[in-house]
């Protein structure tokens, strides 16, 4: 299928769909090119990701003066993250993900007061479309740049959700599709992706094993994986999260979040889109405290936050929240920066609190999240604990993932349904039975 076949194709638009013609048409001037994070030297808008003097890592630049952006342009706009478009690191028209993003900004006043606390949200991306997890963010602008840059194969080294992202963009791209996780993932994030068709490589190892691989696949048959060679482009998407956050509360920050981390890419980009959003005047205040949440046992960031060190030293993980357990997060350093910038905290939550968090979210709103969310939940009920979250000031907790993806971690902890036969004599015994307890 072309990929430019969305223009023309004879797909009947449902009220979301967001064909690209209702964004400002023609090429993004703003997006100039690339720079190394570290040593600010410039690159070229290529499938680049390492600085070769300092190996830092690459991210895009803007000119911030020449983007004339208003809330009012922004709200006439379709609801995607495309309605950023100029702060995005793509030169035509997107490809692809016009349903990605724009995700529920739930207030809990339920979960808030169960926590003691004033002005509690979710950002809910366990609904983003197509597959149910923020990396449908992500993906979608890493899969735009990978067509534009004339990639025919997209990959990833996967934790599983970015294996399903990748594979359902790719699946709309017509691009073929090879993704490669560790071998032990949860049944619903394998089928999450195989029901779209890509090549699937489950290798013996855990995901840090997968990266290392693919890093070297990357470099020796020059596909397109999207958290390697395009994470430039890829990390760029997690700035929707943040712009959403600003959008949604009325143009204004929060004054804390919570977030999750794993790879590191999102952390930092909440950040980055919080501050790109007032450098192109669309918001005033001072910047949120940005806290960090891992699982116990698997966090590198938390045990290099604690220690006072700039770079988080490799762990082994070992925890359910398998979707977060990277040992080597590539983002370290900007997550333990960005944290540390803010004023924000880490914190470490275990397995069973996890669980704990992932039921309190599912009993309180009728939300749920996987291991993950119940990681950052589960953080933010420490931090408010402890104190770093004053219990009066406005808090947003990021929920990234899907739990019906990841139903094996809570089923054995849920209660079973009543059995009954057909007959009304039954029921009426059984709740009388039950009323006569109560
Ligand atoms: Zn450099």
């Amino acid at each position: 299928m072309p990929v430019d076949s969305f223009h023309t194709s004879g797909h009947s638009p449902g009220p979301e769909v967001s064909p690209p013609t209702a964004l400002s048409p023609g090429a993004n001037n703003a997006f100039i090119g690339l720079q190394c994070h570290l040593c600010k030297t410039p690159f070229p808008a290529e499938a680049l990701y390492v600085c070769d003097r300092c190996l830092g890592p690459l991210e895009p630049v803007y000119d911030y003066g020449a983007i004339r952006l208003t809330r009012e342009e922004i709200a006439k706009r379709p609801k995607s993250l495309w309605r950023y478009r100029e702060l995005l690191p793509i030169v035509g028209q997107p490809r692809t993900g016009f349903n990605a993003g724009f995700t529920p900004l739930v207030r809990c006043d339920r979960l808030a007061e169960r926590l003691g606390v004033d002005e509690l949200y979710i950002k809910d991306d366990s609904v983003n479309h197509p597959t149910l997890s923020y990396k449908d963010r992500v993906v979608a602008v890493a899969a735009t740049r990978a067509v534009e840059l004339g990639f025919k194969v997209l990959a990833c080294a996967s934790t599983g959700n970015l294996a399903n992202s990748v594979a359902a963009h790719a699946a709309r791209l017509g691009l073929e599709c090879c993704v490669f996780i560790p071998d032990n993932l949860e049944a619903g994030k394998l089928l999450g992706s195989a029901i779209f068709g890509p090549t699937i490589l489950a290798i013996a190892g855990n995901y840090d094993d997968v990266n290392r691989l693919c890093t070297q696949v990357a470099d020796r048959y020059g596909w397109g994986f999207v958290n390697i060679n395009l994470r430039s482009y890829y990390a760029e998407g997690a700035k929707t999260y943040g712009f959403e956050i600003v959008e949604q509360l009325g143009w204004r920050y929060p004054r804390h979040v919570v977030s999750p981390v794993a790879g590191g890419t999102l952390l930092p980009r909440i950040l980055r889109g919080f501050r790109e959003l007032r450098e192109v005047g669309l918001v005033d205040g001072e910047l949120p405290r940005v806290h960090a949440a891992q699982a116990a046992g698997c966090a590198p960031v938390v045990r290099a936050l604690e220690a006072g060190l700039e770079y988080p030293e490799p762990v082994r993980p070992d925890t359910i929240a398998k979707s977060i357990a990277i040992g080597n997060p590539a983002d370290g350093y900007q997550v333990i920066q960005s944290v540390r910038a803010t004023g924000g905290s880490g914190v470490a939550v275990s397995d069973p609190q996890i669980i704990d968090a992932i039921r309190l979210l599912a009993e309180t709103e009728g939300i749920f999240t996987e291991p993950a969310g119940g990681t950052t939940l589960a953080g933010a009920v420490d931090l408010i604990q402890r104190g770093l979250i004053p219990r009066d000031e406005s808090l947003v907790v990021c929920v990234t993932g899907n739990g019906y993806k990841t139903a094996e971690v809570v089923s054995d902890r849920l209660a079973a349904p009543v059995r009954l036969s057909r007959a009304f004599k039954e029921f009426e015994a059984w709740w009388e039975a039950r009323q006569a307890i109560a």
